[in-house]
């Protein structure tokens, strides 16, 4: 093969439309419809020939069509407003900027956001799916409501990868090669002209270096990692060529770049662009994790820290998202991989190997010695953690508890935030329509804008959804046919994909990723009842069906070809579809153009699933399992719960039982509410909970509620944790480091020794006050060194439980000899009921940002 080096030349725009640049390399274009007509208007034809990407419409534009372009006022006119209305956009004061004028405690100047995936728009092919998606959502929304993110990520040459299927419906996997030169991206550059170049240690004396790539997101910088660079040797220069590709050491080396050369390229960045560094730093779930590593190496370089003391530095100004309810969603290396990366010569300045691996270490039951887990490094490196639904904190809190013994597991540290998905991205182009014409709403970003639905006419409504469903139904012909072709079929065959589906049949959806808990095929369950559905003579029922499986998951190909060899069947083919390759530009069509969304995981393992929410901002109505978001938000009135059949132990059965219970559903609720129409032609009580669903639902869901939540609950605490800590020359954290080593060296001497009580008689009544005294051993801390409590809550029957529990801090009252002292306080009985107590010691440090976060504990 000849190394032909290739590149793409970008095209030198006229002055006065020379605005089209910059409008084509900021991404706002893929959530700011105006934009997208502007660069229609160029050519309608040639905008859907590159599939709607501004940077390849310019590529696709000849000089002399420039030139004529840029003698056209109208056109001329047309870029100008568009630009100024970009530069207005970036510049003026959003929330954030209103909010943060109030804050008389500062907010952060800038907040590192690390995620492995970023799911933006088709033409950024980055993402695999739900976690880049919500990931680029997360950027979108923060550029809108002006919360100063920075993203860093890693730049996949090959992206994820393209999926198709061959004759017997068994997934194919392309890898298309992406050039960075075609793409909405500019590399990041020394003062010189140079390109930035970012470097970290392999082992054997190797060294990766990657060049930065910077792609606008709005307000938003996304810095992306690549290391096919002329600087590496083969094996490096293919590190970032595909995400997920690799197992074991190839997954460890793109961790370490994430993470370290993250922060690095944020140094670089900060460096060239004179914007502040961050003063928080969140990591996407765990890939990121090393991030931490390599901040604590800079603190003990710069500031002479101890590693412990830079630790609290870092932990303190750490926010880290959990995603994964299942175990074998996390990953995990041998600690003997790490100790190659990371030990001996390898080792980072300021971090030696022992240290790291106690960080990854799975110190629990069911743990296992010889792994290092990221998710386990994620928790120990920040102070702050969350999971993405109430459901996965609580799952997560369980998970997780191993690290907190001796806690309830409702004080694991771990909080929850529940995911959203972005509006403008995500909502129909003709939802918006709906909104302008019969509400005069201009903008769906309030709470008021969602509920001025309710005043748009029925009928209208209707007439819209049903325009939704045949974009969707031309478009799944389309896309069958294609499919037919690659999978070697004679165009002469193929007339039947121009009859595929019906734009006014009950049409479910159901896309998504295919690992084994999403069950793509339980609705195969009982084949003839499916059949049965999409048959209906009267109240026929069809499916549009999507998903990728991982290219090493066998068992999801495997299902993917069970459900495509079902839709084959020339019986039911019109009625079911698996359309392939399933990704944001798919996504689009189907989440307006589908009446019921279908999601049926195996509870609980859907942390918070964010398709059916896309799916509920377009009037579909929700048919899913009470799992993740679902579980919090299904009100009976927005859609419908598949009944669970929590606790039956074997899969098998359980199975039978839940795809029984939707058959049911289907059969007996949604499409006879569907076809139940009056004299006009509308099915009211349907049309009922559409709009139910979109007032209600519609200000819950949205990105901009879930960065707004973040900010407030995790990234401002964090940034005046992390400057509590820093103040001083670091003052603060090497306190609370001092004092951790203290507590945990003396809590072996800790005990709660004695308590007693008084003041009520065996039957007490409500309002009465109990006094608590109790007698505790400190060794050798002192009483500030602690809290004393009472916790208390309702207490089952056995009396070995507290549920709902509070607690009060008892006060000094008396020191005694050999660390003894006494605690007291009144506590007033407030609930009725079984009623329990008991008395505990937990550190206390100002420094903490909750006392289980040491994971020590001293119960009575
Ligand atoms: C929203 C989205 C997902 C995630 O959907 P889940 O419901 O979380 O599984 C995956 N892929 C694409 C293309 C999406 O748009």
């Amino acid at each position: 093969m000849k190394a032909i080096r290739r590149f793409s030349v970008r095209p030198v725009l006229p002055a006065p439309i020379a605005a089209l640049g910059e409008l084509a390399m900021n991404l706002r274009w893929s959530w700011h419809p105006p934009l997208r007509d502007l660069f229609a208007s160029i050519d309608a034809a040639r905008w859907d020939a590159v599939g709607h990407d501004p940077v390849a419409m310019l590529s696709a534009v000849s000089p002399e069509e420039l030139e004529r372009l840029a003698a056209d006022p109208a056109f001329v006119d047309a870029v100008s407003r568009a630009k100024e209305a970009l530069d207005r956009y970036l510049g003026e004061d959003r929330w954030y900027q209103q909010w943060g004028r109030e804050e008389a405690d500062g907010v952060p100047s800038a907040i590192a956001y690390f995620s492995a995936e970023f799911g933006i728009t088709a033409a950024l092919p980055q993402y695999s799916g739900g976690l880049g998606i919500l990931a680029g959502d997360h950027l979108k929304a923060a550029s809108d409501i002006g919360v100063p993110i920075i993203g860093v990520g890693l730049f996949y040459k090959t992206g994820y990868f393209r999926q198709s299927l061959n004759r017997d419906g068994w997934q194919q996997e392309d890898y298309p090669v992406l050039d960075p030169d075609g793409l909405a991206m500019s590399l990041v550059r020394e003062e010189d002209g140079t390109p930035g170049l970012v470097t970290i240690a392999l082992p054997g004396a190797r060294q990766l270096h990657a060049h930065v790539w910077r792609v606008q997101v709005g307000r938003v910088p996304l810095l992306l990692l690549d290391t096919d660079v002329r600087e590496n040797d083969d094996a490096g220069r293919s590190v970032t060529e595909r995400l997920y590709g690799g197992g074991g050491e190839l997954r460890l080396q793109q961790e370490m770049l994430l993470g370290m050369g993250g922060v690095r390229a944020l140094r670089l960045w900060s460096r060239v662009s004179g914007t502040p560094t961050p003063d928080v730093y969140h990591a996407n779930e765990g890939h990121a994790g090393f991030l931490g590593i390599e901040r604590i190496s800079e603190l003990v370089r710069a500031e002479g820290m101890t590693f412990d003391a830079a630790l609290e530095a870092v932990r303190s100004a750490t926010v880290f998202t959990t995603h994964t309810p299942v175990p074998a969603g996390i990953d995990r290396f041998d600690a003997s991989l790490i100790e190659l990366y990371f030990g001996g010569a390898q080792a980072l300045e300021g971090v030696p190997v022992e240290r790291l691996l106690a960080l990854g270490a799975e110190t629990y039951e069911g743990g296992s010695s010889g792994m290092f887990n990221m998710a386990v490094m994620g928790l120990r490196l920040a102070q702050r953690a969350n999971g993405v639904s109430q459901l996965h904190g609580v799952v997560s809190r369980e998970m997780f508890d191993g690290l907190w013994p001796g806690f309830d597991d409702d004080e694991v540290p771990i909080t929850s935030i529940t995911n959203g998905v972005h509006g403008p991205t995500w909502v129909d182009r003709t939802v918006f329509e709906l909104a302008r014409t019969h509400a005069d709403v201009h903008q769906l970003d309030t709470q008021e804008s969602w509920e001025s639905f309710a005043t748009v006419p029925r009928d209208a409504v209707w007439a819209a959804k049903r325009a939704m469903r045949s974009q969707l139904v031309a478009e799944a012909r389309r896309r069958t046919r294609q499919s037919w072709l690659e999978r070697g079929a004679s165009p002469a065959e193929l007339a039947w994909t121009d009859k595929v589906l019906d734009p006014d049949v009950l049409t479910i959806g159901f896309a998504r990723r295919v690992p084994t808990y999403k069950r793509l095929t339980l609705m195969l369950r009982d084949p003839d009842r499916l059949r049965k559905l999409l048959l209906d003579p009267d109240r026929p029922v069809q499916l549009v069906i999507a998903g990728k499986a991982h290219p090493a998951d066998e068992t999801g190909k495997q299902l993917i070809q069970q459900l495509v060899r079902f839709a084959d069947d020339p019986e039911v083919r019109r009625r079911i579809v698996f359309l392939p390759n399933y990704d944001i530009a798919m996504a689009l069509h189907l989440y307006p153009g589908c009446d019921v969304w279908l999601n049926n995981p195996l509870r609980p393992f859907e942390a918070c699933g964010t398709s059916g929410m896309k799916a509920a901002l377009n009037g579909a109505l929700n048919l899913s399992i009470l799992d993740g978001w679902w579980d919090e938000w299904f009100d009976g009135k927005n859609g419908w719960a598949i009944p669970t059949a929590d606790g039956v132990e074997d899969p098998e059965r359980r199975d039978d039982i839940e795809a029984n219970a939707l058959y049911d559903l289907v059969e007996s609720q949604v499409a006879p509410r569907f076809y139940d129409v009056d004299e006009q032609g509308l099915p009211q009580n349907w049309l009922s909970m559409m709009m139910h669903t979109v007032t209600t639902l519609g200000p819950k869901v949205r990105a901009s509620r879930m960065v707004r939540d973040y900010t407030q609950q995790l990234y401002v605490p964090a940034a005046r944790s992390g400057w509590a800590k820093a103040d001083g020359g670091y003052a603060g954290a090497r306190d609370l480091a001092q004092y951790k080593a203290r507590a945990r060296a003396a809590w072996g001497d800790v005990h709660v020794d004695h308590v007693e009580s008084s003041g009520v008689g065996d039957t007490p009544e409500l309002g009465e006050t109990l006094h608590v005294t109790t007698y505790v051993s400190l060794g050798d801390l002192t009483p500030d060194d602690v809290e004393v409590q009472v916790v208390h809550g309702r207490t089952n029957h056995h009396g070995d439980e507290l549920h709902d529990v509070a607690s009060v801090p008892l006060a000094h009252v008396e020191a005694y000899e050999h660390g003894r002292h006494q605690f007291a306080g009144d506590l007033v009985l407030r609930s009725s009921g079984a009623f329990g107590y008991t008395v505990r010691v937990l550190p206390r440090h100002d420094g903490l940002a909750r006392p289980s976060e040491l994971g020590l504990v001293a119960n009575a």
